[in-house]
């Protein structure tokens, strides 16, 4: 049914057996039984059969296996067993990538699941918060400025409410909403103005309204077939795995093809040539590439979800490690946002009592008394004058009663006030307003209560300013008598010529862990930035307090800025470490400053003016607790516990997956290389055979790739990425040093795997299994010899000994599984046979680990060289520096 906007309220209630004060427990737990969660279909997935499927689909596995067949059918069916050895490595290949797969799709299945919508909802007459998805139609939904609509809904009463439905409608102007009885039943869907629609958002105002559809039934549902999946992009990096993938097995392929051609040219057996270059293709081929940075990501985006913070988009995760610039609202993600009032100013001839009044009146946080002591729950700023109203006795609902309040302008930080409207039993209207001290006393005018002259003016603000010196933050009230209401109560209208009553100073104690988080931004050469809505004073008092602004650094205000064009704040951004009274427009302005000056910008924020500049900005993190669902629809990632060293933290690991993911590149390519070149020198040396045969191989792609470049990819963060100055986001991943180091790790490998051909070839083998042995040799050397490897790649210049060589504990499993497979081959008799390889003795063993874990003491020496040629680098640098300076 879709007529509800024009039935009459009360008739829809009635249908839907529900009543103002909302369904009980039981309605609300039989309904969402008999009607299901309020969730959109998934759409299906593909079965595990397809999918396996789909693997094959890789052109490289069709030649593998199409070369594997024509062997089989050349050997006249007699070399069944390679034919079949290669399905299944290739089937077994297909069911890793595949768990894989699952594995990163759950972990990001599970992060969508943390950030899933909240509702506010009226349960027996008690608003409680619960997961959108336990809605049901009849439920009563309270709505407010930057929530998203959870359901389809009614609109029973409301004020000033408006909605963005340009996600159902396409229209980007917000749509006024209203209570209104009926409306026309042809109405468009964009006309309907006395519904709120699922998946739509509330720009303004609050409400209640009244649940008619939910799930698949709801407008948003009807059309979700039509809507196009959300599909995450790739990443940056990911299309640059798959982009480097791709012209790696460019490389690869020719190198195969030239290796074929000069095989022919040396008279071998085609077939067996052609299955070679095909099974190292398949081995050295980094297809794998796009999946590990993937999961690696996908991993990377758990351990950051343990620290407090969700990211919402996976590129962000590579951006974070580039993060040179962190603008953090103040309260509550700077400070603990706990405050309490520790001052009350009043103007001469004021009384305290009329300053707390108003505090409490014009509030919405809830006194609530425990253990005999006042509490309040909501909004912190409100809940601290409540509570001191409380302490001096001003009950809050004692008082609700004598003011009975009519209506409100709720606050706003782009105004920085809030008033409520009172009746009174004459028929008159008392307006309390309170607010942003130097905002407020401008709409104040002389008055009987509190006559304001220059002179008076000059001690509010005397007032406010040593209040603010301490760090208070500081919330001035005020009350006005009406006789008539402004129409539309248009809020420049009721907030002016106001009767100023008094100001408090509320101390919010910085969070205790800001300090070091600040601290290890200097040092990771991250500025950290505060943007507030708060008083210049009270803001830089914080910034001292917590080392944000330091010598030779400013502070501006939002008044300032209004005079300052976007150039000249360009110009001087990076002067300016305090943004005080800014409203949200701004937030925007000092973001593209940033960026235009180069740098990767993370900006908190929470309400729903904020969306704009946390999506411009490089990373936009929401608060998870005070953060709106419109800022965190916009954000890059969200803060589970809105704290400012959450996002530190973030940056360090940002920076941590960055790193073990060139670590598991570094890996599997050098490895690659090693694989090629071997096969490669062999064929123009013209060895007779080669050093491996197709199944080991491809044997070799199972055991070796997949497990240690995972393990690299979960490497703890190593100690000091956190003293490195951020990752230029332009620069690539190749840069010369790593490019080098590939490639010459590669040729060890390879180096080390032809050494143990020939010594098993020339010295170690029994007459006439030269053959035999040196092939034995090499294809275990080059599989050991990998898994060794693995360990150098744990750290790009830190000796393996010094960063603890077990301390990876996933490296250590990765080592030892693949040990085992290894092992198992080269000592099972019927493995010995599957695999083409003979039983060795002990000095072919010895030989064979000698040169396997020779990668180990090389690497180490290198490094320590490296080591040592930076430190003279520094030492030259610092040389010259202070050279400078004399
Ligand atoms: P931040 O952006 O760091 O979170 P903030 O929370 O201090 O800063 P706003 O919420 O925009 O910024 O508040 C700005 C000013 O508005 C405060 O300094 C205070 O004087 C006033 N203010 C804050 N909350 C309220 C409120 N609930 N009612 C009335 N005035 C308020």
């Amino acid at each position: 049914m879709s007529d509800w906007h024009s039935r009459p309220l009360e008739q829809v209630m009635k249908e839907l057996d529900s009543r103002p004060s909302g369904l009980t427990e039981r309605e609300s737990a039989q309904r969402l039984e008999r009607l299901g969660p309020n969730q959109l279909e998934p759409p299906r997935k593909p079965s595990v059969l397809a999918r396996v499927l789909g693997q094959l689909k890789d052109p490289m596995i069709l030649v593998l296996l199409g070369a594997a067949a024509l062997s089989l059918a050349a050997s006249g069916g007699e070399d069944w067993l390679d034919g079949a050895i290669i399905l299944i490595i290739v089937l077994v290949n297909g069911v890793i990538s595949i768990t894989q797969e699952d594995h990163a799709q759950q972990a990001l299945e599970e992060l969508r699941r943390m950030s899933s919508p909240q509702a506010h909802v009226l349960r027996e007459g008690r608003a409680k918060k619960i997961s959108a998805a336990a809605l049901v139609p009849g439920d009563v939904i309270l709505l407010e400025a930057g929530d998203m609509v959870p359901a389809d809904a009614r609109v029973m009463e409301c004020s000033r409410l408006q909605a963005d439905e340009s996600a159902m409608t396409g229209e980007s102007v917000p749509v006024e909403k209203g209570a209104h009885d009926r409306l026309p039943e042809e109405a468009a869907l964009g006309d309907r103005t006395n519904m709120v629609l699922s998946g739509t958002m509330i720009t303004a105002g609050r409400g209640t309204a009244l649940v008619v559809a939910t799930g698949m039934d709801t407008q948003m549902g009807r059309i979700a077939n039509l809507l196009l999946e959300d599909k995450e992009g790739d990443t940056p990096l990911q299309r640059k795995m798959g982009e480097i993938s791709k012209s790696l097995s460019f490389l690869c392929l020719s190198v195969c093809a030239v290796m074929f051609g000069v095989g022919l040219i040396q008279g071998k057996n085609m077939l067996d040539m052609f299955l070679t270059a095909v099974s190292l293709a398949v081995a050295a081929i980094p297809e794998g590439l796009p999946a590990i940075v993937t999961i690696v990501l996908a991993l990377g985006v758990q351990r950051m979800a343990a620290r407090g913070a969700i990211v919402k988009k996976l590129p962000a995760v590579e951006t974070l490690g580039c993060a040179s610039v962190i603008c953090s609202d103040k309260t509550g993600t700077l400070t603990q946002n706990r405050m309490t009032v520790q001052e009350l100013w009043t103007p001469a001839g004021g009384h305290r009592r009329d300053a707390l009044l108003a505090g409490c009146l014009c509030s919405d946080a809830r006194l609530e008394w425990k253990a005999g002591a006042p509490t309040a729950v909501g909004d912190p700023t409100e809940g601290a004058l409540v509570v001191a109203a409380a302490r001096e006795g001003v009950d809050q609902e004692k008082e609700e009663q004598n003011w009975p309040r009519t209506a409100d302008l709720p606050f706003d930080s782009g105004r920085k006030l809030m008033s409520t409207i009172h009746a009174r039993e004459d028929g008159s209207w008392t307006v309390f307003v309170k607010g942003a001290p130097d905002i407020l006393l401008e709409r104040c005018v002389a008055g009987p209560r509190g006559p304001l002259s220059a002179q008076d003016r000059r001690a509010v603000l005397e007032a406010n300013e040593a209040m603010a010196q301490k760090a208070l933050r500081v919330i001035a009230v005020a009350r006005r008598e009406l006789h008539i209401l402004p129409p539309g109560l248009e809020p420049r209208a009721v907030e002016s010529g106001l009767t100023f009553l008094g100001l408090f100073g509320l101390m919010d104690p910085p969070r205790p862990e800001v300090k070091a988080a600040v601290a290890r931004c200097h040092l990771a050469g991250v500025r950290p930035v505060m943007i507030t809505g708060d008083h210049r004073a009270t803001a830089a008092a914080v910034a001292r307090e917590l080392d944000i602004i330091r010598p030779g650094e400013w502070t501006v205000t939002g008044g300032e800025l209004d005079f300052m064009p976007q150039e000249v704040l360009e110009e001087d951004i990076e002067k300016f470490a305090v943004f005080a009274r800014v409203t949200p427009e701004h937030k925007m302005r000092i973001v593209k400053a940033w960026q235009k000056r180069g740098h990767v910008v993370a900006m908190t924020g929470d309400g729903v003016n904020d969306a704009p500049a946390l999506k411009t900005a490089d990373i936009g993190c929401a608060m998870g607790v005070a953060g709106t669902d419109v800022a965190k629809g916009a954000a890059h990632m969200i803060l589970t516990d809105d704290n400012f060293s959450t996002i530190v933290s973030a940056i360090e690991e940002g920076r941590g997956i960055y790193s073990n993911i060139r670590k598991a590149i570094h890996y599997l390519l050098s490895c690659n290389i090693g694989e090629i070149f071997t096969i490669f020198a062999a064929t123009l040396l013209d060895f007779g055979q080669m050093p491996l045969v197709p199944v080991q191989l491809l044997w070799l792609n199972l055991v070796t790739d997949s497990l240690p470049a995972l393990a690299l990819g979960v490497e703890p963060v190593e100690e000091g990425v956190m003293e490195e100055k951020p990752r230029d986001a332009a620069a690539g991943l190749f840069d010369q040093k790593f490019s080098f180091r590939l490639a010459w790790q590669g040729l060890m490998v390879g180096g080390l795997t032809l050494a143990a051909y020939f010594l098993g070839f020339t010295r170690l083998a029994a007459p006439g299994m030269e053959g035999a042995v040196a092939n034995t040799m090499a294809f275990a050397t080059l599989t050991l010899c990998q898994l060794f490897h693995a360990f150098n790649v744990r750290s790009e210049d830190r000796s393996l000994f010094a960063q603890g060589a077990l301390s990876n504990p996933a490296m250590n499993r990765a080592f030892l599984v693949g040990m085992a497979l290894q092992l198992s081959v080269l000592l099972v008799p019927p493995l010995q046979g599957v695999f083409a390889v003979t039983a060795m003795d002990s000095a072919q063993w010895l030989a064979v680990f000698g040169l396997a874990a020779a990668p180990i003491p090389i690497c180490e020496i290198t490094k320590a060289l490296g080591r040592k040629g930076e430190r003279g680098e520094r030492e030259e640098r610092s040389a010259v520096r202070e050279k400078a300076k004399r």
